[in-house]
């Protein structure tokens, strides 16, 4: 009789143990997916920031393409701007905007000095480079030579 009591007792005490480990298990589980859920979500919500501030560095000393770019506004875009044909050129806007922009002051916009020589260019002719590092600000040049020239004048 005692021992049957014993052995009912020790039943009981081993399947307590079971559920607390069970729900230990649930818990780790849930939290695992509770994390994942949470990093998916910034990873979605700041993905653009985090392009957007690699590139500004890494695209540094780099050519920059001119559908990262708004024309009008000579900076770096947060996504991928506009490609828009006028006067049978090929330039790049962030918006309508800076496109009727443009177009208004097509002297003064789309044409721009080269950030090294000087001379007057065509946006849309132009190669892109960052004017500076971890800065949104673009600059044009009329060649590789002088974009190249440019960046080694800065590191001097
Ligand atoms: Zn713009």
């Amino acid at each position: 009789m005692k021992k049957k009591r014993l052995r009912k007792r020790q039943l009981l005490e081993k399947q307590k143990l079971d559920e607390k480990k069970f729900n230990r298990s649930i818990r780790i589980v849930f939290g695992i997916l509770f994390l994942s859920l949470i990093s998916i979500l910034i990873f979605y919500t700041y993905w653009c920031d985090t392009k957007y501030a690699w590139r500004k560095i890494a695209w540094y000393r780099n050519e920059v393409p001119g559908n990262q770019c708004c024309m009008n506004e000579d900076k770096l875009q947060f996504h991928e701007s506009a490609e828009i044909v006028f006067d049978d050129k090929t330039y790049y806007f962030c918006s309508k905007e800076c496109f009727n922009h443009l177009v208004k002051h097509y002297k003064e916009v789309a044409i721009v000095s080269d950030a090294f020589t000087g001379d007057l260019i065509n946006k849309a002719d132009a190669i892109i480079g960052l004017k500076e590092k971890n800065k949104p600000e673009i600059v044009y040049f009329k060649n590789i030579e002088n974009f190249n020239q440019f960046y080694e004048k800065v590191n001097e």
